[in-house]
């Protein structure tokens, strides 16, 4: 028996394949070339954006052709559906959003939430020198954009030991570099209550933290250590309530001195970019120098619209000041055109913050509606398709393609 796999979507799908594919072994099956030669597909989905659904719809059709060849053959052919598709319609309540899958991929025989798959399987490593290592799943910030929150749930960081545990053994293994994988990476750990000897995850950090019959503002009276360090809960202004502070600096440090050779992490949000985080990069040549940093909009009142807890001005003094501390530092980042209701006068914010910031390159996306997000429910998708694209394609030629940029109306 065989399977293929086939991962559409961010590198933190190709890290779930990377346990899919464990999963499978462990059952006994060994990898296909291709479709094919598979008696397992398993695809995993991708909802970031409208087009990246419509792919998988079309892929689940066409592999009923092979899947059809095959059972008049009398060999097995299962096509096995995961990932954000599957995330999203185990999540949603109604159940819409499975009988629309089901009624939109009839030739799927299985939907298996990646949860399933867990995070205590060795992965099948699709590189030799550089690994993925997940350090959360989730996120709690619910852009009104974003469907991840949905699709994924909410934050779940990975015990912190466990990730040194991984990172230390792939070291051992002659890796030389890796990528710390979270949809924030520098919120990691704001789910952790961490012990004296261990970390243990709990979810009630209201209840610990908050005591609402007190003064508006919780007391604190607990901190933890890890690793000879004491941590203190922070008040987090646009959550309302304490928690425990970005404990990424904490992890970034402890694996950057396993002595890899580069180590990365993807993907960050402005919010939680501490000054600590800023000390233990600029501390660690081996920690990348290039920063990938989504500001999505350069307009206050866009930024506001999307959920974003951070101005125009907030985001330039991060940059400002890691340019300062970080010699050589580089920024990528990701842009929404045509959210909701963004005016001209707003998407020339976001160009005047892209020749200011001076990205290396950027991720660059068309805005389009996604099921069960804030956006979709209570704000107008009006920006003409035509206008999206004529902003897209603007800012492509200003940070992608500097070197072809014409004069055009945005100018
Ligand atoms: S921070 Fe915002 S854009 Fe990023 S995964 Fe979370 S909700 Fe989505």
């Amino acid at each position: 028996m065989k399977y293929f796999i086939k991962t559409f979507g961010c590198q933190q799908n190709v890290s779930d394949s990377e346990r899919i594919s464990s999963a499978f072994r462990n059952r006994g099956l060994t990898p296909a070339k291709n479709y094919q030669d598979a008696n397992y597909v398993i695809i995993n989905t991708c909802m970031v954006r409208e087009s990246a659904e419509n792919r998988v719809y079309g892929l689940v059709n066409n592999l009923g052709k092979i899947k059809k060849q095959k059972q008049e053959n009398n060999q097995l052919y299962k096509i096995v559906v995961t990932g954000c598709m599957v995330g999203i319609a185990f999540r949603d309540k109604s159940g819409d959003f499975l009988k629309k899958i089901r009624k939109s991929m009839p030739n799927a025989d299985e939907f298996m939430p990646i949860e399933e798959v867990g995070f205590d399987l060795e992965p099948i490593r699709t590189e030799e020198k550089h690994a993925w290592v997940p350090i959360s799943n989730g996120c709690n910030n619910f852009c009104t954009f974003c469907v991840v929150p949905f699709t994924r749930g909410r934050e779940v960081s990975r015990p912190f030991m466990d990730i040194l545990g991984e990172c230390e053994e792939l070291k051992k293994k002659g890796f030389t570099s890796v990528t710390l994988l979270g949809q924030n990476v520098n919120s990691y750990g704001s789910d952790l209550l961490l012990g004296e000897k261990n970390i243990q995850t709990v979810r009630d950090l209201d209840k610990t933290y908050f005591q609402k019959k007190d003064l508006a503002l919780p007391r604190i009276k607990i901190s933890y250590n890890i690793r000879g360090k004491k941590i203190e809960p922070v008040y987090v202004k646009h959550l309302g309530r304490y928690r425990i502070p970005t404990l990424f600096p904490y992890l970034l440090d402890s694996v950057a001195v396993l002595g890899f050779q580069k180590i990365d992490f993807f993907s960050s949000n402005p919010w939680d970019f501490s000054d600590e985080l800023i000390e233990i990069i600029a501390k660690h040549q081996n920690i990348s120098r290039t920063i990938h940093l989504p500001v999505q909009s350069g307009d206050n009142n866009v930024l506001k619209r999307m959920n974003r807890w951070y101005t125009q001005k907030e985001y330039v003094m991060i940059v400002e000041k890691m340019k300062k501390k970080i010699p050589g530092i580089k920024f990528t980042t990701d842009i929404i055109v045509g959210f909701c209701g963004e005016t001209e006068k707003e998407f020339k914010n976001t160009v005047k913050l892209v020749e200011r910031i001076g990205f290396e390159k950027a991720y660059l996306a068309m805005y389009s509606v996604r099921p069960m997000t804030a956006a979709t429910k209570v704000m107008n998708d009006n920006v003409p398709h035509d206008v999206k694209k004529q902003r897209w394609e603007f800012l492509e030629n200003l940070i992608n393609k500097p070197n072809l940029r014409t004069p055009s109306k945005t100018n």
